[in-house]
């Protein structure tokens, strides 16, 4: 017997969609696009009441130039850079001034957390898909508004659109797993943010954008038939266990196995964050890749001096995402997603059995991540525990530079190190710990001390995308109209490990006029 109509839970209240350009509204142009493009999500079935996906032109602007394209991120697609950037086909395309024929661009809905509170409704507010290329979806930021656009313009600004497509770049160099970036236009087109400002596109790719809301969104509409196709969906693309992914399995086993390869990819994830001293700024359930892929750069930042408490986003008043809280974020994020697929799977236990293997794979990666960063791989435990507390208590309490205090220890440069901290002999006790740890650790390997010095420095960048560094391009861009550091920084960014003597001071800690540089959800 079905429960009265007033007994059940009612849905949440939407808001309505925001007016945007109706399909064919922008021009249709030849690029002359290579084989291989499919319609990427949108091509998931649709329902009529519901649909994953809106069909939404993109909104015109003023004298657009390609900034950039990226090598590496073309490449996927079987793109050429050189071409793209020649081409004022894809120049149209990529700044959203047109759409390619046959390819209609869309939105997706999603719901999401944001600041741990549930917003039915949020959506690609300012982000349109072009479909996907050699099983690459395409996305442009900032091309106007779509139908999820709530109260917003549907643009980004040049600033976060620099940050965005530097940062995407930077961190698959790292070889931390993150959506790319394409390419990045910039435009004379105003818009408002504290200040005017003009905005910019850049172009996305990844093999998906499902994020954590997707899931979110469908389980609060209680549509469970379309929470199962998308089950279905993430289940193939994350190529779980080829078992759970043919559908005669029950859903039920279908959303757990997914579960498990999530929480596996975010620990992995996670761990690599904290590695290199990355901090996303605005972890909502939105902005969740079901890939385990960073996504949605806004106010994110590297460590400069460290302290595991810093807060790299300006608006984040609680620290809700500072530093440290991360883990314990993205565990709480899994839970959400863990919750939203419930109703699929009635029962508690395994749900909670996937969300321990956040917990095992993350207490993995990152000892795993912190034996080769201070290269102590065979370190017997009982010695190591104790000195890698110790080594963060000496960089917390000396606000020692998180990317050079690891860097020095890779060059074997104690000097180097103890210049990180204003108080040289804070440092000794603990190098000279170090330094039996090495020999100790050096003579149960049986590896020569140069080759340990080398595996580090493959593993320890010299160069991040500090902000002071992101905010020259951006300036030396708005105020000069020049292009030349933004191509310096992201040539020097695809090597991070390497060592680039024309660039030394890249790799410098902030300057006395980026000490109190801030950055906030604004973008
Ligand atoms: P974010 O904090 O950037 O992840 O954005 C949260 C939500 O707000 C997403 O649904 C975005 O698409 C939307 N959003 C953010 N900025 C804008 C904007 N300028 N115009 C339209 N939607 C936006
Ligand atoms: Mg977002």
């Amino acid at each position: 017997m079905n429960a009265p109509e007033s007994l059940r839970p009612s849905l949440p209240a939407l808001p309505p969609f925001t007016p945007h350009p109706q399909p064919g509204t922008a021009p249709r142009i030849d690029p002359g696009l290579p084989d291989g493009w499919s319609p990427g999500f949108a091509g998931l079935a649709a329902d009529l009441e519901e649909p994953f996906t809106r069909p939404c032109d993109p909104s015109p602007l003023q004298d657009c130039s390609l900034l950039a394209v990226s090598e590496d991120a073309a490449a996927l697609m079987g793109l050429d850079a050189r071409e793209l950037m020649h081409s004022p086909a894809w120049l149209a395309l990529l700044s959203g001034n047109a759409v390619g024929r046959h390819l209609q661009s869309y939105a997706s809905v999603y719901a999401g957390h944001q600041f741990g509170v549930f917003v039915p409704r949020l959506g690609d507010g300012r982000a349109l898909n072009l479909g996907a290329l050699h099983g690459w979806e395409l996305q442009l930021k900032g091309a106007g508004q779509t139908p999820y656009a709530r109260f917003a313009d549907g643009r980004a600004v040049l600033r976060s659109s620099v940050r965005e497509y530097l940062c995407s770049e930077a961190m698959h160099a790292l070889g931390i797993p993150t959506t790319r970036a394409l390419s990045i236009v910039a435009s004379a087109s105003p818009v408002l943010r504290e200040t005017v400002e003009t905005a910019a596109v850049v172009c996305r790719v990844a093999p998906s954008f499902l994020r954590f809301g997707h899931f979110e969104y469908f389980a609060s509409r209680q549509r469970l038939d379309l929470l199962e196709q998308l089950v279905s969906h993430g289940v193939e693309l994350l190529g779980c266990d080829p078992i759970a992914s043919t559908s005669a399995l029950p859903v039920a086993e279908r959303a757990v196995a997914m579960l498990h390869e999530v929480a596996r990819r975010s620990a992995s994830m996670t761990a690599q964050w904290m590695g290199v001293g990355f901090m996303h700024g605005v972890m909502n359930t939105d902005n969740c890749s079901i890939l385990g892929l960073t996504l949605d750069y806004g106010p994110f930042g590297f460590m400069d001096g460290f302290n595991a408490g810093h807060i790299c986003n300006h608006s984040d008043h609680h620290g809700r995402y500072s530093f440290q809280s991360q883990p314990q974020v993205s565990l709480w994020n899994l839970s959400r997603l863990a919750n939203a697929l419930y109703p699929l799977v009635n029962a508690r236990e395994p749900l909670t059995e996937a969300l321990e293997t956040f917990k095992s794979s993350y207490a993995q990666s990152i000892e795993g991540l912190l034996r080769k960063k201070l290269g102590l791989e065979s370190l017997p435990e009982d010695y190591w525990s104790p000195l890698l507390d110790d080594f963060y208590a000496l960089l917390q309490s000396q606000r020692m530079d998180h990317t050079l205090a690891f860097r020095a220890l890779s060059h074997g440069q104690e000097q180097a190190f103890m210049n990180l901290a204003p108080d040289r002999e804070a440092c000794k006790s603990w190098l000279s710990r170090y330094q039996e740890a090495v020999a100790l650790s050096l003579a149960r390997r049986g590896l020569p001390a140069e080759q340990r010095l080398q595996q580090m420095r493959a593993i320890n960048p010299k160069y991040v995308l500090r902000n002071w560094v992101a905010e020259e391009v951006i300036s030396a861009l708005r105020d000069r109209g020049d292009a030349q550091p933004l191509h310096d920084i992201a040539s020097l960014l695809r090597s991070p490990f390497e060592e680039h003597p024309k660039f030394e001071h890249y790799a410098s800690p902030p300057p006395d006029w980026a000490q109190h540089l801030s950055v906030s959800c604004s973008s």
